[in-house]
């Protein structure tokens, strides 16, 4: 019966007790074996009141079911505090619900865990009849534990799921998420709850969306129990990430749907994407490797150190197979020894010996014979070392270097030449710095290696360069070409140069210029020498021209007064000429003989001059009457032409007396005025002087046709004219002007002109003022003074083959009552010396037969060496005055003799 039954029956029980007391025995007898039978635990207890407290329970009644499911027995009548231990302090409540339900008549169910008995139980109580309570309970331990262990899995399943990285998802059969693991929202940033009861499509990208349906409907469909599937993620700013998705059917208490986690796999990606790089790489380098070490221009050998520090060959390249003639395979894994020959094995062991003990990379070079010509390489070992830093391989690489050394060599020929070469060679770098120069540079320039290393080559320029000659320089060999020209420039110590240069650029493969390189010669000699030539080659044109223009000139100078001399001497021998007209046609011989002995007085003067035989008669000379009689002299030519001749005196007679040569003056003078005469038609020429404090200073100025610039200077050098053509008009012979010159400087002054084409010109010259008795200048007189005395009762001995000769100088002589004795050659002389003791003086001609001039002097300077001989020639040069000395001749005249100086001469010589 129904437990409620019961309780409405006990109800009843109370109202109908009396009527029904059978119905009830045999109804309880029913209800007893109910309750004996049933499963459950039945108890009827007794509420014990203290002080009108309930305060425990007393067994009134209890079932089977009671033991099997307490495990207590023989409980009637015990008190349930007494049965069950530690109850009152353990299970409180469950007296106090049982007092509340006896106190409120209204049944309860609860579920409560009986500490002392280890179990839980299930129960309801009802109150049967006043202080009475009816337990029907349950033992519900077990389920309680699976329910425990439920909560408790649950428990570690969400701590497990707030603890991975990865996502936990559940949905439900139609794919609506129904739980979420916080992950979601450190890979996401969505939160759990936002997640929560939307679609998992919702969160994938949308071309994703197909397949991951797919996937779910097959693993629902399959109920499958795993399955992977990689998707593209949504997160909440939008961007993606790929999840790989670990998802299995589930099915529990008829729900069923989907539970799985969610990895994001993006780093992996990137790490799988990276290895993968990687390992290509990887694989690209060792074929990399391969490739080279097949292919790679280098001889490549591999030798393993074994622990007992011997060598065995590992590999060889093909090009070492090459090389050395050996196999790949039958030299790996043996030693030197058994590879090579013995002495080659020695030479090589000890290479890898030092390699290892150096503990480095070791280098050498050896020949060898390849292709049947001699070859050199360069090898290289490298040690290669383990993790503990021990040397257990090597590895050789040799480089075919017979070119490099070949070009060495030739290096080293070029640059012993470079550095033997009389030549200067410098070469820069790109920026113009010097990086090498030559001993010769040194030689050249005074700088030194360490003063110009380094340095810029314009450490040489002069600043006499236009810098358009840089300019250009820099363009061309700029654009790689080749600068050939000249520099003037500066050495060390200053001093000036001349260079010849050629300089280029060296440009590398890639058409970049690498260096300059400039290759030099001092032309300071050559072209000194050049413009030496140019000028003497322009000097020979020169006098080559003034020569044929003399020549011209002096032959047309020497016909014309030839032509008066011969012309009317042919003319004097008419018969029937009267006295008028001789003396007509003396007259003109006469002018003629003057004109052609000035002219050869002009050649005689100049060529003294040159012969540095001119000599200069010093005497006091009286500048005014010097000037008036040359006016007078010229005044009656100056009328002939209607021209006015005029002399200006500087200084009063008293003070116009100077010491110098006044036949030399004359002359000078007489040149000009003849010349402003000669070139004038018209006006007048002006004769004159001042004093400029220590000098006199000249002039002779005329109103004729002028001389042009550029002639001023060179009209007063010999045979100089400013029209020299043989169709001028003035007579001469370019000669005035440079003897002029000579006498002005040999007396101590200077002579310019003055003179504008057409507008008269004026010379001017200076002489030292030298009133008598203040010293005079110096200068080249060789005979000073004329010593007056008569040479009455003298005896000469003339030496003279030529008769005209000997004429002339009896005739010059005449009047000094000289006795003259004559020898017509040398040896004559010698014997009249001998045989005339009386002899005061010889006159001995140089050029004679028989013996000549300077051997008789010689002979006669042995008989009697104080016998004055004074040497007579046509023409004295320096030499024959010299040999004339030697042969012992006191002095000297050249012919034609000038009377007065020989009779000065004579007197000197014998202190007369
Ligand atoms: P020459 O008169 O015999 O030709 P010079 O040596 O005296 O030689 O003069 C040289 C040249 O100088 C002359 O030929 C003439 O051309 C020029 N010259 C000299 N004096 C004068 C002058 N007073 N006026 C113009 N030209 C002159």
């Amino acid at each position: 019966m129904p437990k409620k039954n019961k309780v409405a029956a006990s109800d009843n029980c109370q109202k109908e007790l009396a009527e029904t007391k059978e119905a009830a025995a045999a109804s309880e007898m029913l209800h007893r074996n109910l309750i004996d039978y049933m499963h459950n635990g039945y108890a009827c207890c007794r509420v014990v009141t203290e002080k009108g407290r309930p305060v425990d329970l007393i067994h009134v009644e209890v079932n089977k079911g009671y033991e099997n499911l307490t495990g207590l027995k023989n409980v009637i009548g015990r008190k349930i505090t007494e049965v069950i231990p530690g109850i009152a302090d353990s299970n409180p409540e469950l007296l106090e619900n049982h007092f509340r339900v006896v106190e409120s008549g209204i049944a309860e169910k609860f579920e409560i865990y009986i500490e002392p008995l280890h179990k839980w139980y299930e129960s309801t109580i009802y109150c049967p009849e006043k202080g009475y309570t009816v337990a029907i309970f349950d033992d519900i331990t077990k389920r309680k534990q699976a329910e425990q262990a439920l909560q408790n899995s649950e428990k570690k399943f969400r701590s497990i799921t707030e603890q991975m990285s990865e996502i936990v998802f559940i949905t439900d059969s139609s794919g609506q998420i129904s739980f979420i693991s916080p992950a979601i929202e450190k890979i996401t940033d969505y939160k759990p709850h936002e997640v929560i009861g939307q679609r998992f499509t919702d969160f994938l990208s949308e071309e994703e969306v197909p397949s991951a349906l797919s996937a779910y409907k097959e693993v629902m469909l399959k109920q499958s129990t795993t399955h992977v599937i990689v998707l593209k993620f949504m997160r909440k700013n939008g961007t993606f990430f790929f999840g790989e998705v670990h998802v299995q059917y589930y099915h529990e208490s008829g729900y069923s749907g989907t539970i799985g986690v969610i990895h994001d796999i993006s780093e992996r990606n990137r790490c799988e994407r990276t290895r993968i790089e990687y390992e290509k790489k990887l694989l690209d380098g060792k074929q990399f490797l391969q490739n080279i070490y097949d292919t790679v221009n280098h001889s490549v050998f591999v030798i393993d150190v074994l622990p007992d520090g011997s060598y065995r060959y590992k590999s060889i390249n093909r090009l070492h197979e090459i090389r050395t003639g050996l196999k790949n395979e039958a030299i790996s894994g043996k030693s030197p020894r058994e590879v090579l020959e013995p002495d080659v094995a020695a030479t090589v062991t000890g290479y890898y010996d030092r390699c290892i003990h150096k503990g480095s990379s070791t280098e050498y070079e050896e020949t060898h014979m390849f292709k049947g010509k001699l070859s050199w390489w360069r090898t290289i070992l490298n040690p290669v070392r383990n993790d503990s830093g021990h040397i257990y391989r090597i590895i050789g690489t040799s480089t075919n270097i017979t070119e490099h050394k070949l070009t060495e060599e030739k290096l080293k020929t070029l640059s012993f030449a470079i550095q033997q070469s009389p030549t200067v060679v410098v070469i820069t770098d790109p920026e113009g710095n010097i990086e090498y120069i030559n001993p010769t540079f040194t030689e050249h320039t005074g700088y030194t290696e360490k003063e110009v290393i380094g340095q810029n080559p314009r450490i040489l320029k002069s600043g006499l360069m236009e810098d358009s000659v840089y300019e250009e320089f820099w363009k061309t060999i700029l654009a790689g070409n080749v600068w050939h020209g000249e520099f003037h420039n500066k050495k060390k110590n200053g001093e000036l140069y001349w260079e010849d240069a050629i300089v280029s650029a060296i440009v590398n493969q890639k058409g970049v210029i690498t260096n300059f390189v400039a290759v030099k010669e001092d032309i300071t000699e050559k072209k000194k020498l050049w413009v030496d030539l140019i000028a003497s080659k322009e000097k020979a044109e020169e006098s080559d021209r003034l020569k044929t223009a003399f020549l011209a000139n002096i032959s047309h100078e020497i016909r014309t007064p030839m032509n008066g001399i011969l012309g009317f001497a042919e003319l004097l021998k008419e018969p029937h000429l009267s006295g008028e007209e001789q003396a007509e046609y003396i007259e003109l011989i006469n002018q003629s003989g003057k004109r052609m002995l000035a002219l050869i007085n002009d050649i005689v003067d100049i060529s003294r001059i040159e012969a540095g035989e001119t000599m200069i008669h010093v005497e006091p000379t009286h500048v005014n009457k010097l000037l008036h009689s040359l006016c007078t002299f010229f005044r009656p030519l100056a009328a002939n032409k209607n021209l006015l001749l005029s002399c200006n005196n500087g200084l009063s007679d008293e003070e116009c007396v100077i010491e110098t040569d006044s036949a030399k003056l004359t002359q000078i003078l007489t040149n000009l005025v003849q010349n402003g005469l000669k070139f004038s038609v018209e006006g007048e020429v002006r004769v004159g002087y001042i004093r400029k404090e220590d000098l006199l200073e000249f002039s002779v100025s005329d109103s004729g046709i002028g001389i042009p610039e550029s002639m001023k200077e060179s009209i007063f050098e010999r045979f100089r004219q400013v029209d020299n053509s043989l169709t001028r008009h003035h007579e001469g012979s370019g000669l005035g002007l440079s003897i002029s010159k000579a006498y002005v400087e040999m007396l101590g002054g200077t002579i310019r002109v003055e003179s504008g084409e057409g507008n008269g010109s004026t010379f001017i010259f200076t002489l030292p003022f030298n009133p008598p008795g203040v010293q005079t200048p110096e200068h080249h007189a060789t005979v000073t003074e004329s010593a007056p005395g008569s040479l009455r009762g003298t005896t000469i001995l003339l030496a003279e083959d030529d008769a005209v000769s000997r004429i002339l100088i009896k005739r010059s002589l005449q009047e000094e009552n000289l006795t003259i004795l004559d020898a017509w050659n040398g040896r004559d002389a010698v014997q009249m010396i001998m045989q005339h003791p009386e002899i005061d003086l010889v006159l001995m001609d140089i050029k004679m037969p028989v013996m000549n001039g300077f051997e008789a002097s010689r002979e006669i300077k042995k008989l009697r060496p104080e016998l004055p001989i004074i040497a007579q020639t046509a023409f004295t040069s320096k030499e024959e005055r010299l040999k004339a000395l030697e042969a012992g001749c006191d002095s000297f005249m050249s012919k034609p003799i000038n009377k007065q100086k020989l009779i000065e001469l004579i007197r000197l010589l014998l202190h007369k």
